[in-house]
């Protein structure tokens, strides 16, 4: 949708309470520190959330005279949307700092431009995917809380029921809801360290003052509990006929390839048992030869994340500690020489991953690798503190026109935002 005249900016005051500007007042999007029309909407998604920004004002641009400055009155303060998954980010709010005191970091979340549109209410977003498990009707929270009981009876001294558990009921994850349901990609979290010290970590935030929206576990759970676990998650989803999926490296976890010699052990025990299963691992990819070890031991599906295939960028993102780009390259390249499942998370950011040297990069990388499928999704930080700890970059050509440039450059690349399981071992 293209008309970007007609939006009018939406607001809040410091009680949350929101209004659509008038006035001759013209809504924007911000790119990097670049504001812009909206150009790109969709109607505001069911599930998602609106939320104010506390100490940022927003900004707009006044039609008589096109400049862009803070709306005066009570309502001044930007107001975001976070979007349900399946969906992707275009623009961020536009919103500035305080002049006259620190803000506090805001917490970690996908912060996306809305507009009011007539009444209704528009964010600057796109459709990215759609695959029932993840984005259609799941069991209520009632159901999910019984399956946690079943499971702590059965098994009351597992470090890794404890730590579902608590993604499950208090984070509501969908990974580790399933772990207890028994069916879908089944969250098996696996290590309490990590090897990198990214902006946008959500289970340690060690120099933001942002809390970490799913805190790391804090002891590494044994093979065999994560064997346990791993099994009766598939005998399940064996048992009703659905795919069997587990998966390392989960939102409350550090980096599972640090655990290499007991997920070796594992994914042997849970690919032996269960010959059809996905073992999948979401990675960092910073051990290509422990990610080659975890596959001739019986993982076959892994997702890498990346922020950016730049060194300098990549440096200032994950501040990592004893590896490069170059490694992060080898894992893929690893999983391409093993035959496993391919997939790449792209932690995109406005104004960074579509500024046209970056855009560039990324095409030539996904060309060059033999990636199955590249997720979109859209990375989870107070965006004002994540540019001032990334270098400067030319503006951006807008994450809508990434996709489509990856679309039609990489044209055999699969684009969504949810990993699918292993078609069954006969028919692979
Ligand atoms: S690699 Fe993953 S676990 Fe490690 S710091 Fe980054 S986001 Fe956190």
């Amino acid at each position: 949708m293209s008309r970007p005249g007609c939006l009018r900016p939406l607001l809040s005051d410091n009680s949350g309470e929101m209004v659509a500007v008038t006035g001759g007042w013209e809504a924007l999007g911000q790119s990097g520190l670049t504001q812009g029309p909206i150009i790109d909407w969709i109607p505001l998604p069911k599930r998602s959330t609106l939320m104010h920004l506390p100490d940022r004002p927003g900004l707009a641009r006044r039609r008589s005279t096109g400049q862009v400055g803070p709306v005066p009155g009570a309502h001044s303060l930007a107001v975001a949307a976070v979007l349900p998954v399946g969906y992707l980010r275009l623009q961020l709010p536009v919103h500035q700092r305080r002049q006259d005191r620190p803000s506090p970091t805001l917490p970690l979340y996908g912060y996306t431009a809305v507009a009011d549109r007539d009444g209704e209410i528009v964010v600057a977003a796109r459709l990215s995917d759609d695959f029932a498990p993840w984005t259609g009707p799941r069991p209520g929270r009632a159901v999910v809380a019984a399956e946690v009981t079943r499971l702590q009876r059965r098994m009351p001294r597992s470090r890794v029921v404890a730590q579902l558990s608590i993604c499950a009921l208090e984070h509501n994850c969908l990974t580790a809801q399933n772990t207890f349901l028994g069916g879908g990609e089944g969250a098996l979290p696996t290590s309490a360290a990590c090897n990198a010290d990214c902006l946008g970590c959500i289970s340690l935030q060690t120099d933001s003052g942002a809390p970490a929206s799913q805190p790391r576990m804090g002891r590494a759970p044994s093979a065999e509990d994560l064997v346990a676990v791993g099994a009766q998650h598939l005998e399940r989803a064996e048992r009703a006929g659905l795919p069997g999926m587990v998966s390392f490296g989960q939102g409350c976890e550090g980096e599972p390839l640090l655990r290499e010699r007991q997920l070796m052990r594992v994914a042997s025990e849970l690919s032996g048992s269960f010959p059809s299963a996905t073992i999948h691992v979401n990675t960092n990819g910073s051990r290509p030869e422990a990610l080659r070890r975890l596959m001739r031991a019986g993982v076959n599906s892994c997702r890498i994340s990346v922020f950016s295939f730049d060194q300098r960028l990549f440096e200032a993102y994950y501040r990592p500690r004893g590896y490069s780009i170059d490694d992060v390259l080898g894992s893929c390249r690893v999983a391409a020489e093993t035959g496993a499942q391919l997939t790449i998370n792209l932690l995109t950011f406005p104004g960074v991953s579509d500024s046209p040297g970056e855009a560039a990069r990324t095409v030539r990388r996904l060309l060059e690798l033999e990636v199955g499928q590249l997720q979109l999704r859209s990375l989870n930080v107070d965006p004002l503190w994540l540019l001032d700890r990334v270098p400067e970059l030319p503006p951006g050509i807008g994450i809508g026109r990434l996709v489509d440039l990856i679309r039609s450059s990489v044209p055999r690349l699969a684009l969504g935002n949810f990993t699918r399981p292993l078609a069954p071992a006969g028919a692979r």
